[in-house]
């Protein structure tokens, strides 16, 4: 299901336009229009889901398969070293909310 007055469902049917780094038949990754890092990547299940313990409660394949994709944009990116962050909440800094997952990459990160 999506929501139409979601950002992210807009930008995964294309009615807002994303610089698509992967896509497959559950879910988009692109790029960030605010990096963080030398790669920052966003990704998302097409299905919406408030927030990443909504879809790991309904869904933990799907949660799983969103590590994946991290692991293969970092493997490509700089040697398979990642961050994964799930900001979850207003007062830890979520302001979309439709579930991403943050990949941080491309170059040594601060500790
Ligand atoms: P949050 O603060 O964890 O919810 O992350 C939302 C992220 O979405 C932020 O890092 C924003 O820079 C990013 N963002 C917001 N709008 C867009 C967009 O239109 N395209 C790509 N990234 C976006």
């Amino acid at each position: 299901m999506s929501d139409k007055d979601c950002l992210f469902c807009k930008i995964i049917t294309g009615e807002i336009p994303s610089e698509k780094v992967y896509e497959d038949d559950t879910t988009y990754a692109f790029k960030d229009i605010n990096p963080k890092a030398k790669v920052h990547v966003l990704v998302v299940p097409r299905e919406h889901y408030a927030n990443v313990a909504e879809l790991a409660a309904a869904d933990p394949q799907q949660l799983a398969h969103m590590a994946q994709v991290a692991q293969n944009i970092a493997d490509k990116e700089f040697h398979g070293a990642f961050r994964l962050i799930f900001n979850t909440g207003i007062d830890a800094g979520q302001t979309v909310f439709h579930v991403h997952a943050h990949v941080l990459t491309g170059e040594k990160l601060d500790e």
